[in-house]
């Protein structure tokens, strides 16, 4: 049964987060090559896990949490960790990208996965920043891509500006700030996060919004300029770009 709405409200998590030993909740297991963030292009196997604490209004991935939308029982898997490891390593992909929903409310479980696969695989985390990641994992992960959304997504800023978090992001230099920006307004945001944490411009991206092609081709124009004029780097989104809003690419 769906465990994020009574568990995971958009309060603080940490608490009750599920022990290590515990089944996994996954919505899919694909390979592609890595659309965003700064291993653009790499081939990978995508793990994206379920449930999210977050309520993002253009979530392009509302089926790993959306239960009004998506039914619980059609979406998600629960699975062991043995088959998990047993899906994973069919794969010829070395390189995985963690994503979802919030992969870090079901941290305790990845870090045994990730552990049983490690050293022959790479780890990047994408997360949204909310819950503080734990040492295991940070020994863990070679890049986290880190996305706290802004106003621009719906959610309250209690929700989706977490300190703790954010601090311990800013100080690993493996973790990159991916901001998704809809209108050239939602600058403003980004720096005053990338001041308020001592976020270097280097590890900033500002990536469109869009889901397809075309929107994401505008953005991009405009957002170039942004970019050099902060010394951000472009983020972009090689997949919306290749293959539109399709799942499972
Ligand atoms: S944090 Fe990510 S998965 Fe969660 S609602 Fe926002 S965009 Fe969707």
């Amino acid at each position: 049964m769906p465990f994020i709405k009574e568990e995971f409200s958009e309060g603080e998590p940490q608490t009750s987060l599920p022990p290590a030993d515990a089944d996994l909740r996954i919505s899919e297991v694909f390979e592609s090559v890595q659309g965003e963030g700064v291993n653009i292009g790499t081939p990978s196997i995508f793990l994206r896990l379920a449930l999210c604490n977050l309520r993002c209004s253009w979530c392009d991935t509302k089926y790993t949490w959306d239960w009004e939308q998506y039914k619980f029982e059609d979406e998600v898997r629960v699975i062991s960790q043995k088959d998990l490891l047993r899906l994973m390593r069919e794969r010829r992909s070395r390189n995985v990208v963690i994503t979802g929903g919030e992969p870090l409310l079901q941290q305790r479980q990845l870090v045994a996965v990730l552990r049983n696969l490690a050293p022959e695989y790479t780890f990047e985390v994408e997360t949204a920043g909310t819950i503080v990641p734990s040492d295991d994992m940070v020994e863990l992960i070679k890049t986290w891509n880190v996305s706290p959304k802004l106003a621009n997504s719906g959610n309250p800023l209690q929700a989706r500006h977490r300190t703790l978090p954010l601090t311990r992001f800013a100080q690993l230099e493996n973790a990159f700030f991916k901001f998704v920006i809809q209108a050239e307004n939602d600058i403003h945001e980004v720096l005053d996060l990338v001041n308020e944490f001592h976020i270097p411009a280097a590890r900033v991206l500002l990536m469109p919004e869009a889901t397809d092609p075309a929107v994401l081709d505008k953005k991009s124009d405009w957002l170039a300029q942004l970019c050099i004029q902060h010394q951000f780097r472009l983020g972009y989104r090689l997949h919306v770009a290749l293959w539109g809003n399709k799942r499972g690419v």
